[in-house]
């Protein structure tokens, strides 16, 4: 299965990716995650990307896709693969489908988990990552996934680790706007890009206000059985 999931940031996309990938066993590919990783290694890439994600701003998308076609050309992918986090915009969008039809690869379901946008920012503030797994989903302002409370010290839900941080870029209120302006943008910006696989793909559309667990039943609802 080769699928695309969409949703604002703080939409729990994240969350809702890793129940997808599950269903399915195929990679969680995460450009978000991938950027981070590069910021952390001090690779090329990620000192070429640092300034833009301090902004709010895209990667520019000549560094962006081809760095996600390679990924799409790795052995994990053989069987399909989940991308999250791409594309951004409707030239990714655009870069992306013509990519699939040249390597004869189908797309075959088009996630949207939809958000508005007062919401959305109130849970991105809120979100802390664990320094065992960012993956571990911790939101002060989120009940199911709150961290837990040791010595009067908030700590990882999952597992049990004391170093919660923020994300620079997710208590950037600026940054945030930024985000959120690319993403909600239906000329160009992210929902334009849904709008052009809505148009080409089976496509489902999950509500995410509400909790974790009863976006995750919708969602494995909807998802097809291979
Ligand atoms: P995320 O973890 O998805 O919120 O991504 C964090 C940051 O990485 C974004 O704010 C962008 O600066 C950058 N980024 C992630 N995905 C893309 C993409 N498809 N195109 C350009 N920049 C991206």
């Amino acid at each position: 299965m080769n699928i695309l999931i969409f949703g604002p940031n703080g939409s729990g996309k994240g969350t809702q990716g890793a129940v997808v990938q599950k269903r399915y066993g195929i990679p969680h590919i995460e450009t978000g995650v991938i950027f981070r990783d590069n910021i952390k290694n001090k690779t090329e890439l990620g000192n070429m990307a640092k300034s833009y994600i301090e902004r709010g701003d895209l990667v520019p998308d000549a560094i962006t896709v081809p760095m996600i076609l390679k990924r799409l050309q790795e052995a994990d992918c053989k069987n399909g693969w989940l991308l999250d986090g791409f594309p951004r915009n409707l030239a990714q969008a655009e870069a992306l489908w013509k990519a699939l039809e040249g390597a004869g690869m189908k797309l075959d379901d088009v996630i949207e988990i939809l958000l508005d946008r007062e919401t959305a920012k109130k849970r991105i503030m809120g979100r802390r990552l664990c320094a065992n797994d960012n993956n571990h989903p911790n939101n002060i302002y989120i009940d199911a996934i709150k961290p837990a409370e040791k010595d009067g010290k908030l700590v990882c839900r999952i597992c049990g680790c004391d170093q919660l941080t923020a994300r620079a870029d997710d208590q950037d209120e600026a940054a945030i706007d930024k985000r959120h302006g690319i993403y909600y943008d239906t000329n160009t910006g992210t929902l334009a890009a849904v709008r052009y696989f809505k148009e080409r793909v089976r496509f489902l559309e999950i509500d995410g206000t509400p909790g974790v667990r009863e976006v995750s039943s919708a969602l494995l609802a909807k998802l097809p059985h291979e």
